[in-house]
Order: structure tokens, then sequence, then C-alpha cells
């Protein structure tokens, strides 16, 4: 049996041996992973830091430490009610029998994270998974080999092998934790990793949670206050250099205000950052591929006729050699340019010319459905329109990213973008079976359903036929 396997089975007789957590043992879980996170805060900035090359140890308190202490807080005030068995009600021809709702843990849990917000995407499942009562084993990314270390020693103080276990390792290992038999998969990540994952979990049966990517899409209507609305893009743009998944992807506004906005969010990311290179506040591509593979969408997008401003006037062999690209907008796209087509996930943003709301829902509706929308203006009517008649994971209105750290809302995409969802609630409830429960009444009238059929029956039957 291989060591992963051999960790799964010994979570698998644990589970078994308490199928059910009590309240005291799930809360006291959830709070020894709080004051982990807490203390070892400086070590996790380091070490992400270390990976990437250079990331902003604000951003890491910021996007990650403070998002893992909010839903910490939120699952800590919430899961007692969330546990209880649930009410549910019972049609007139059932009664007296009476429904109800039990939440159950699921068993051996596995969450694999990738490596743009490490941290965080490692430890909300894992909430979501401990407040629900269940075993967990979580595969972090290989491109963020100093922060799984940590993570492995972290959790490693606080909770047995049994209980959580990190496996790291490269892709290989990755391809053997997803073929394991587990009770639930919650997989964040790229689709095209994400559907070798989903089938991995078929082969088991094992239901999995999708947390994906995609192109999301910003709207601005002309209602739209101009200076709040660049600060909030680029703001949500630039965070972690725009390696987020729920970053800003793409801008749809009328041509005529194309220019002024391209050059207000240069300006904009200038004050942010007056240097790129040496910015200790900016942070560094993850690796030397993806640095390419974002030069390669400008070189592309160049070459079919884009125009691109870029930030600042750093040094470009210095940006280079510390793998840092400045806020680049590109205009004068065309679709049949590769920024046009795939994840950008890095700071550059192209924008694309339409001229009306129907055009904007037209583009977008057109294209796969991603995981964030965005659309800033004053006009309630066009606001509604687009909650309405777009689909996407989740949106924030007049702002970036917003929605994706409310634990009172799920979080997850629709289509191509991701299925199922996770945060507060949603989360409690991917990780837990909901099992309904009929219990019948001592006066049930289910003895006059019984055969032989006659008569009695049929009176029965047309009894119930009026009350449904
Ligand atoms: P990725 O898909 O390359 O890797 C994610 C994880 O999958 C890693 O842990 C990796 O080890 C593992 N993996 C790689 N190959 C595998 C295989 N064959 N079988 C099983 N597991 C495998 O993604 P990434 O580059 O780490 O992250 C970037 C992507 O993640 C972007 O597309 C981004 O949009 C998406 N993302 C989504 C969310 C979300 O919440 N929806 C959050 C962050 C990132």
């Amino acid at each position: 049996m291989s060591d992963l396997n051999s960790v799964f089975q010994t979570q698998k007789r644990a589970f078994d041996a308490m199928p059910n957590s009590d309240w005291a043992y799930r809360k006291a879980n959830l709070k020894k992973l709080g004051a982990a996170i807490k203390a070892h805060e400086e070590d996790f900035q380091r070490t992400i830091s270390e990976d990437f090359g250079n990331r902003s140890y604000v951003e890491t308190t910021l996007a990650e430490v403070m998002v893992i202490q909010g839903g910490i807080s939120h699952a800590l005030k919430h899961t007692p009610k969330w546990m209880h068995t649930r009410k549910a009600p019972t049609a007139m021809q059932f009664k007296p029998g009476s429904n109800k709702i039990v939440p159950q843990p699921l068993g051996v849990v596995g969450i694999i994270s990738p490596w743009n917000y490490p941290l965080q995407l490692a430890v909300m499942p894992l909430i979501a998974a401990l407040g629900a009562g269940n075993r967990v084993m979580i595969k972090p990314s290989e491109y963020t080999p100093k922060f799984s270390d940590m993570l492995k020693k972290v959790l490693g103080e606080i909770f047995s092998d049994d209980e959580v276990h990190v496996a790291v390792g490269g892709v290989e290992v990755a391809q053997e934790f997803s073929s394991l038999p587990f009770d639930h998969l919650l997989f964040t990540g790229s689709t095209n990793v994400g559907r070798i994952v989903a089938q991995a979990a078929a082969k088991n049966l094992t239901p999995v949670t999708l947390e994906l990517g995609g192109k999301s899409p910003t709207i601005i209507d002309e209602s739209a206050d101009m200076a709040t609305t660049v600060a909030r893009i680029a703001n949500g743009k630039l965070l972690n250099a725009g390696q987020t998944c729920v970053a800003p992807d793409y801008v749809l506004m009328p041509s005529s205000k194309i220019d002024s906005f391209a050059d207000a969010m240069i300006k904009q990311a200038e004050t942010f950052y007056p240097e790129v290179a040496g910015n200790e506040q900016y942070t560094s591509i993850i690796a030397d591929n993806h640095y390419a593979r974002l030069q390669g969408l400008l070189e592309d997008a160049e070459n079919k006729g884009a125009t691109l401003r870029t930030a600042g006037d750093d040094d470009k062999q210095q940006l280079a050699k510390e793998r840092r690209i400045p806020l680049t907008v590109v205009t004068d796209t065309t679709p049949d340019m590769k920024i046009m087509q795939e994840e950008i996930f890095g700071p550059l943003l192209p924008v694309v010319p339409s001229e009306s709301l129907d055009d904007a829902l037209d583009y977008v509706q057109k294209r796969e459905r991603p995981l964030a929308l965005y659309w800033f203006g004053k006009n309630k009517k066009k606001e509604n329109r687009v909650l309405n008649e777009s689909i996407s994971g989740g949106v924030s209105v007049n702002d970036v990213a917003w929605h994706v750290i409310q634990e009172d809302i799920p979080f997850g995409g629709v289509g191509p973008s991701g299925m199922g969802a996770y945060h507060g609630e949603a989360g409690f409830n991917t990780f837990s079976h909901l099992k309904g429960v009929f219990t019948q009444s001592r006066f049930s009238q289910g003895k006059m359903l019984h055969p032989p059929y006659g008569p009695k029956t049929e009176k029965m039957l047309n009894l119930m036929k009026k009350i449904m």
C-alpha cells in the first residue's frame, strides 16, 4: 500500500471510530487552527514570498490570513446551528408523519489547492471540512514548496495524521492523491486540470467541488463614477500582480471613453506603485514559465495590432530578473488575440469596445460562463439587467472581488468556471451529507394502501388526490 493510501485508510478507521464528532471537538479543532495560523503569520508571509520571488507581506495578511480568521470566526459562531437537525415541512397527505434533515459528516475528504493564494485556498476548505466533522487530506501546489512544507509543519503540530494530513510533492503525488476514494474532493485550480481531477474522482464515484478559473469580465456603464471605478479596478487587478482567480480579466466599455480610462488606469497604477522593480509591495510572477506566458500574450496582441500602455518606466532587464510585470493596459483588441481567449492571470488588462449594455451582455453570454462578473454604474435598471441576464459564479457590483470574502454567501463557479460552492454555510453543506429522514406516525394511513387492493384503497386514493 502506498504511503498516501495508508494515511487514507488510517483516517477512514479514525472516522469510523467517531463518525459524528460533537461540537466541542469541532470547536477545539477550529480554535487551534485559528491560533496556529495567527502564531505562524510571519512564517507564512516569508515562505510564500520566497516561493513567489516576492509576495507583498501585506497581501498575505490581507488576502490570506485575515480571510481565514474571518472564516473561522464565522464558523465558530454558526456551525452549531448548521449541525443541528433541520426542520422540514411535511405534505398534508403524509401527516401526521414528519420530515427532518439530519446533517452528517461525509468521512475522509480531499483538498487540492493552487499556488496563487496557497494558504487561503488550502485552509478555507479545511475550515468547512473540519466544521462539518470530517477527516482531511490536503495536497498543496508544487509551485510553492517552501510554503507547503511550512503548512505541513504547522498543521502537523496541532493535528494528528488521522485528523489532518498534508501531502507535499509534485504532479505524480497530485495524481495519486486524486485517485484516492475520498468521500468528497474539493479541487481549486485551472479548468484543464479540473477536468482531469473530475475524471479521476469519477472512477470512485467521489463527488467533486471544482473551484476553477476563467475570464471574468468587467462592464463599465456610462453612469459609473470614473475615478472610483479606476481605483477599484486597479486595486483588484494588481493585488498579487493579477494572479487572482477573480481578478477582472478584461473590461467592456463604450469606445469613446477607452483612451481616457486606459490613461487613468496607468496613472492610478503609478500612484499605487511608483516603482515596480525592487518594490516589496508589488508581487512577482510565480515562475519563469508563467512570466514567459504573459510576455507571450503581450507580444501576440501587439503583433496583431493592439496598443499597449505600461505603467512606470522601470528598467526592463531588472523587471525580468525579478519576474515583475507592471500594469499593462491593452487597447485596440481583436477576438483573435490570445489575450482575449485564455485566462490572463497576471497584471495585463485588455479593453473591449462595447457601445451598449445589450452589446456587453451579448459578448459575455457568447463566451464560457465566468467565475466572476463586475458591473460599475449607478443605473439600477441596468444593474438588475446585468444580474438577471448574465450567468457567472458570483458578482461584485461597483467593486471587484469583494463577494469572495463574504462568508454569508456561497462562493463557486458555474459551468467551465466550476461546480459546487463553499464558504460559510455553503461550505458546511458541501462537506456534509444532508440526510432526509421521514418518521412515520402511529396513525399512518399507509395500511389503507396495503394489498390486496379493493374499494377501500380506491377511496383512500381519491381522498389523497383531493388533498395533494
Ligand atoms: P493547476 O490546475 O495547475 O494546479 C492546481 C493543483 O492541481 C495543484 O495542487 C497541482 O499540484 C494539482 N495538479 C496538477 N496536475 C494534476 C493532475 N494531473 N492531477 C491532479 N492534480 C493535479 O492550477 P494553478 O496554476 O495552481 O492555479 C491557477 C488556476 O487556478 C487558475 O486557472 C485560477 O483561475 C484557478 N483558481 C481558481 C480559484 C477559485 O477559487 N475558483 C482560486 C484560485 C485559483
